[in-house]
């Protein structure tokens, strides 16, 4: 048995079900448990996400008992000098699938190795890590209901089983390097953060909604969706330990769940295959398709950030994001669609915007949704596929609750009228604006750029 061993902690910020701390107790006397806060981790963050975040890490260190080294700095230097001073032999990480973590880790690696360090990558933040599954030829799927077939053929282990408190923890302070606490900007309406309260979360949500989350789910107006989202991000939980209680709950709802979690894994395998669709098409004839710019097209991605469209679900879900860094999957897709569709305007623009403000913000999930809304991804949505504003708040947000709550000047507009408040007598109440393209236009103008592009290809 070594003397001692790094678990450098990442997007894995939990005890419970977690192989590289189970890999890294097996191996060594005595354990350290590290957090590096990366500034090209936290540079792009909003306030949001860095809260919770920093509200992860200090319940990663109550578990603890106080024992979670975090330090701030450039990785490549910090953990082959922890590693050092307390004469680690081998660094303990889950995989970061990502093309950012992947760079990232391969230069610690390099690092540790000259020093004769192992670097032992155990398990990932996925069921199947990334680039597992693939069909007969050994290539990757690029259509989700084949991967999601595959991806249940493949199967996951059970949940490790390791009990921290056997672990004999190296204190913190007997490590010689500055010590660091994560930034705590205020943020509101955000899910209690850590461990416990993602479990916790997860238990009430087994118990009082999964059965009606097939239906619910696409209600923005209904709490019928776990908001584990940003819980998954950062590893509070693993989809390995919700998986496991879900094969024993029957039912469409358990169904429909498992499938939101395999979107996630298929996501991130897209991404280990083709890193390069972080930034680019996945399907690059619509590298060609007419996007708009000036200081018009300016003024209408300001608009959309700040929830000033005029069309009262696009600008609900815009001003939930500001607030609460969290939006409806539905509401997602449909201010998606109406950035790239009526205001024609570049989807990486809109992914960036997420990425920002999105407590959950995760590079597979957000770009690959991004894409599959404009059209130019896997299962690419029919390039046809305009969501309409007014119909979609219709059809999932009835009463109008929804919009009422994040609009504040459409409370007084009752029922589903607050969905139309153009048609109001005497129009839009004062402060709202009237929408500022007309839907059934730009759709117009969206489906000829797109034939252009098809008749081109
Ligand atoms: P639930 O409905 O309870 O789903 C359970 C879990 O399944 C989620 O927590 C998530 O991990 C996973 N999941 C559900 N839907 C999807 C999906 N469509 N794609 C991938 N995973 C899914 N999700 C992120 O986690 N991070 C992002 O940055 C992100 N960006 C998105 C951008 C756009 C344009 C769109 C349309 C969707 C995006 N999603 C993203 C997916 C989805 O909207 C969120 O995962 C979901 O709203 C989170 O809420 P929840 O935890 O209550 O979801």
């Amino acid at each position: 048995m070594d003397a001692a061993a790094v678990v450098w902690f990442r997007r894995d910020l939990r005890l419970g079900d977690h192989p590289a701390l189970a890999a890294s107790a097996a191996r060594a006397r005595r354990v350290v448990a590290l957090f590096v806060l990366d500034d090209a981790l936290l540079r792009p963050a909003g306030a949001p996400r860095r809260a919770f975040l920093a509200g992860c890490l200090r319940a990663l260190d109550h578990d603890l008992g106080g024992r979670l080294l975090i330090t701030r700095g450039d990785p490549t230097r910090v953990v082959p000098r922890v590693a050092t001073e307390v004469g680690a032999t081998s660094v303990h990480v889950s995989a970061d699938t990502g093309p950012h973590g992947r760079e990232r880790d391969t230069a610690v690696e390099r690092a540790l190795s000259g020093l004769g360090v192992k670097f032992v990558r155990t398990g990932s933040p996925y069921a199947v890590t990334p680039g597992r599954v693939v069909n007969a030829e050994g290539q990757p799927y690029r259509m989700f209901s084949a991967f999601y077939r595959a991806w249940l053929g493949h199967g996951w282990p059970a949940p490790a089983e390791v009990d921290a408190s056997d672990v004999d923890w190296v204190e913190p302070s007997e490590v010689d390097i500055s010590r660091a606490s994560p930034e705590e900007p205020a943020a509101g309406g955000l899910p209690p953060a850590g461990e416990r309260a993602a479990l916790r979360r997860w238990h009430e949500f087994l118990a009082d909604r999964i059965d009606d989350y097939g239906h619910d789910r696409d209600r923005p107006d209904r709490a019928g969706t776990s908001r584990l989202s940003a819980h998954l991000r950062w590893g509070c939980v693993h989809p390995r330990t919700l998986l496991h209680d879900l094969a024993e709950r029957p039912g469409a709802g358990a169904a429909a769940f498992r499938a939101e979690l395999a979107w996630r894994e298929f996501f991130a395998d897209v991404l280990w295959h083709r890193p390069d669709v972080a930034r680019n098409n996945y399907d690059r004839r619509y590298d060609r398709y007419q996007y708009d710019s000036g200081a018009d097209a300016e003024e209408r991605f300001a608009a959309w950030t700040e929830g000033r469209t005029g069309y009262p679900l696009v600008d609900a879900g815009m001003r939930q994001l500001l607030a609460e860094g969290w939006m409806h999957n539905r509401v997602r897709m449909v201010v998606a669609s109406f950035l790239v569709k009526d205001l024609h305007l570049p989807w990486r623009r809109g992914a960036r915007h997420f990425l920002r403000h999105l407590v959950d913000a995760d590079l597979a999930s957000n770009q690959m949704n991004w894409q599959w809304v404009a059209g130019c991804g896997t299962d690419a949505a029919p390039y046809f596929r305009v969501f309409n504003p007014t119909t979609q708040a219709h059809r999932y947000d009835p009463a109008g609750d929804y919009v009422r709550r994040w609009v504040p000047e459409l409370r007084a507009v009752p029922g589903k009228q607050a969905h139309t408040p153009w048609l109001l007598p005497g129009g839009p109440p004062a402060g709202y604006p009237l929408p500022i393209v007309d839907h059934a236009e730009e759709r117009r103008v969206a489906l000829s750029r797109f034939s252009a592009l098809r008749d081109a290809s």
